[in-house]
């Protein structure tokens, strides 16, 4: 299992999360194992914005003896007293909510304390107006939250809590279809998407993925907008090519789904090319480079994703990804020009002049 460091903390977090939007829909003993199946492959990030009041329960039987083995993404606005998801912004109503959560989970702290599910400006008002924000803010002065997490789905909204500088996770819905307009939660130009997780990156806010496959579309070339169909694996590699992107949280119901998403550990190269996704006729982005790794091995050893990654980050006044692009041991400056991604680059990426304008911004 790969782990990526969070940036505002010392956490490692498994690059497959889990999310259990689902897993409430099998009995008690099918969740509990599957929670442990998930421990012991190495998952150690979860989040709880399930669809089932049942989930919390399952989560505490599993994690009894064993808490400090999973990092928890608890929902401030996610409402589970009558039995089954809730959303509020009533403050009463979510300090009761909390309070039961972390009695069935049988904890008294929350890794990451979420600012559930804001969409739009009037959300953020209301849940400001309501005194929920200041109420995350005292249980994380007070270290019964220990970071401060935002759901959304609108660049628009997230930037906004962006502002306030409080944040150090965001859970955000990353795929293919929504990063190029198609679907229910596609909001956003791709250029803003983009724009978004790079301000993530440079401003330390990693990002947890909900939502990978778009509700599964994805993987059904009769529902996908894109007519083809695309496979778990190279959905979630899609996702943590992104800037800022520290895990993918997919939704599973039971050990058998769970096991189809462990499958992404030890996957082969080949296996996690997402590249097809450029000849799909709605993909019409093209000439922007993906850090899709499609064009490597490099004859010279340059790492091209990354060091396009850096070079995007860098032109945003990114300094730590400067600074890593200064100790590559191979820079755009060793590029022979020799034409190799330009001809395996599906994506119409004229990497070959790119390589020179880095070369050239850099100095080296
Ligand atoms: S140049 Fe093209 S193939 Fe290479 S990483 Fe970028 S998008 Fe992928
Ligand atoms: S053109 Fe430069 S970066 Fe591209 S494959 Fe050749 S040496 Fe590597």
């Amino acid at each position: 299992m790969e782990y990526r460091k969070l940036p505002h903390g010392n956490e490692q977090i498994s690059v497959i999360g889990m999310g259990t939007s689902v897993l409430g829909e099998s009995n008690q003993e099918e969740m509990v194992a599957t929670i442990q199946m998930a421990l012991d492959a190495g998952v150690n990030y979860f989040d709880l914005a399930s669809g089932h009041a049942t989930t919390f329960e399952a989560f505490g039987k599993a994690l009894k003896g064993q808490r400090e083995k999973a990092y928890l993404q608890i929902h401030f606005g996610a409402n589970y007293m009558t039995g089954e998801y809730g959303w509020t912004t009533n403050l009463q109503t979510i300090k009761q909510s909390v309070e039961w959560m972390l009695e069935k989970l049988g904890t008294d702290y929350i890794d990451f304390g979420f600012i559930h599910c804001l969409d739009e400006a009037s959300d953020l008002k209301a849940y400001q107006q309501a005194g929920v924000l200041d109420y995350v803010l005292e249980l994380k002065q007070k270290g019964i939250i220990r970071h401060i997490g935002l759901s959304s789905h609108s660049p628009e909204l997230v930037n906004k809590v962006l502002d306030l500088g409080i944040l150090d996770m965001l859970m955000f819905s990353i795929n293919p279809a929504y990063d190029y307009k198609h679907g229910q939660y596609a909001i956003g130009e791709t250029d803003e998407r983009m724009a978004l997780y790079q301000r993530c990156e440079k401003e330390g806010v990693a990002i947890s993925v909900m939502k990978c496959f778009s509700g599964g579309q994805l993987l059904d070339a009769a529902k996908s907008p894109f007519g083809k169909a695309l496979t778990p694996v190279q959905c979630m590699q899609y996702a943590l090519d992104k800037p800022a992107v520290v895990t993918v949280l997919a939704g599973v119901k039971n050990r058998k789904e769970l096991k189809g998403i462990l499958a992404y550990d030890g996957a082969s190269d080949q296996a996690k090319d997402y590249s097809i996704l450029a000849s799909f006729k709605q993909v019409n982005h093209l000439g922007h480079c993906v850090y899709c790794k499609h064009c490597h091995p490099c004859p010279m050893g340059l790492d091209i994703a990354l060091i396009n990654k850096y070079y995007d980050l860098a032109l945003l006044g990114d300094d730590m990804a400067k600074d890593h692009y200064l100790h590559l041991e191979k820079k755009a400056g060793d590029c022979i020009t020799c034409g190799h991604c330009n001809q395996r680059c599906p994506f119409k990426v004229d990497q070959m002049a790119r390589m020179q304008e880095i070369r050239d911004y850099f100095g080296c």
